[in-house]
């Protein structure tokens, strides 16, 4: 996509998780994205992280993509108030299209599903399909135990050295902005 005004990919939890930095964060980093230029594109709920993250870029200006599958509408309230509104046949359809409308990633704390789309766009990397920065927002240090597994994958001889390079670690939502103007350099 354009790199005059970036989008970014933002997988996060469908739930609030237990601690309230967690959507501290999603509201930063919602509202951060919009008030630098950036578009957001998410899973198009309205639930957990997710709703935090729309909802702030929203109210921020911001424009909001979001890619959501049929059968996924009803039960992550889908929000029919954003930009624009891609409802897809499948969850790959789905995680296919947001990586494909994104120019880079950011990751929150969150469950299965964004530990899923997580390590498929870590993989897509170790396989050459793409060298788009991922960035994992880490308050309290949420994802320290994913990048110790990592470690362990990587001690164990199952994964190169270098999937560590294949994301960046940040303590907070005002650090992944940061990071992203300085990589994408969007027009605001
Ligand atoms: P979670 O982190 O489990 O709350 O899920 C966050 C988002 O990831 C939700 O919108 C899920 O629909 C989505 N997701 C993507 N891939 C999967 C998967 N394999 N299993 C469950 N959820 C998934």
């Amino acid at each position: 996509m354009s790199s005059i005004s970036p989008n970014i990919c933002v997988f996060c939890g469908s739930r609030p998780g237990i601690k309230p930095v967690y959507a501290v964060s999603a509201q930063q980093l919602g509202r951060g994205l919009a008030q630098n230029g950036f578009g957001l594109v998410y899973g198009a709920g309205d639930l957990g992280l997710m709703g935090e993250t729309a909802r702030a870029a929203r109210q921020a200006g911001g424009r909001v993509t979001g890619f959501i599958p049929r059968h996924l509408f009803q039960r992550e309230v889908g929000r029919h108030d954003i930009d624009a509104l891609i409802v897809t046949e499948t969850m790959h359809e789905r995680k296919m299209l947001m990586f494909g409308n994104s120019d880079a990633v950011v990751a929150l704390p969150g469950g299965p599903g964004t530990l899923d789309e997580l390590i498929e766009v870590l993989t897509w990397h170790q396989l050459g399909l793409h060298e788009r920065p991922v960035y994992l927002i880490s308050p309290d240090g949420y994802w320290d135990p994913f990048v110790a597994l990592i470690g362990h994958l990587v001690d164990h001889g199952f994964a190169d050295r270098s999937f560590l390079d294949y994301f960046t670690l940040v303590d907070s939502a005002d650090a992944a902005i940061s990071a992203l103007i300085s990589e994408l350099k969007p027009q605001a």
